[in-house]
């Protein structure tokens, strides 16, 4: 679902990837750990052309990302992604932050689009919020009206950079439970988190990056148990 071949990339003279070799199937977990700084939410961000690579082959969904012929609003459809900080719409209610990219970009009817929303409201918890603005939600809350927006697009993939970094304690919890029923339903997920717990426990693989480098791949068995 994902492959990248020897991907590069450079801030200029800073070398931000080297030589990063991962391949990722469908329906697979996997968790990128590591020092802040080693490149973790570039690598993840370069997926859906957020960050473009500077050599190498990046490969999602037998799309190449990089190809200038490549249809990048095509290649986002299949990816939704959700931040550290929600970045939802302030103005808009939750209801209008799920359903506009689905009218807009879909070009789905309202009434589908609000029926949607809501099914994936039920989905991380939340049903009731659905007239809320983000100001009157806690961390938790927003985030998952995040998740939901990224799901209302009906990806394939799901990108999660520090999604619970932002969040108080008490909410955290809430969040990762939401991420857990989505890996269980078999989506395509990369997980950028300092969530030991999440780790060992979800993922199916884990990926151990230090100053721009994948240092180690692992299950989580192999990479809590052996030293
Ligand atoms: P991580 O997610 O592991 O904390 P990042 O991918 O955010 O790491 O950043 C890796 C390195 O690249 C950091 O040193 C960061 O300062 C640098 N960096 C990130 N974005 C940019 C940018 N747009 N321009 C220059 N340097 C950047
Ligand atoms: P977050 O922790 O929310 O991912 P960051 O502080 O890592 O936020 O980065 C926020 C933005 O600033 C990103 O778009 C990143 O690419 C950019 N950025 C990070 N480090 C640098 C840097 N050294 N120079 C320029 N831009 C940077």
């Amino acid at each position: 679902m994902i492959s990248f071949h020897q991907v590069n990339k450079h801030y200029g003279n800073f070398h931000v990837l080297k030589n990063i070799d991962l391949h990722i199937n469908q329906g697979e977990v996997v968790v990128v750990i590591g020092p802040s700084g080693s490149g973790k939410s570039t690598m993840v961000r370069c997926i859906n052309r957020l960050e473009t690579v500077t050599s190498g082959e990046l490969l999602v969904d037998g799309v190449k990302v990089n190809d200038k012929n490549t249809d990048i609003n095509k290649l986002r459809r299949n990816i939704g992604m959700v931040f550290q900080h929600f970045n939802l719409y302030p103005h808009k209610t939750v209801l209008e932050n799920i359903t506009l990219a689905p009218i807009k970009v879909l070009g789905v009817s309202q009434k589908e689009a609000e029926e949607t929303a809501l099914y994936y409201l039920e989905k991380v918890g939340i049903p009731d919020k659905v007239d809320k603005f983000p100001t009157q939600l806690s961390g938790g809350q927003q985030q998952r009206v995040a998740i939901a927006r990224g799901l209302a697009m009906r990806p394939k993939i799901m990108l999660f950079d520090e999604p619970t970094s932002a969040l108080d304690p008490e909410t955290i919890g809430e969040v990762l439970d939401v991420m857990k029923k989505l890996a269980k339903e078999g989506m395509t997920m990369v997980v950028v988190t300092h969530e030991m717990g999440f780790a060992r426990e979800v993922a199916d693989r884990i990926v151990f990056m230090d100053q721009g480098r994948i240092l180690e791949e692992a299950t989580p068995k192999e990479f809590f148990e052996n030293p």
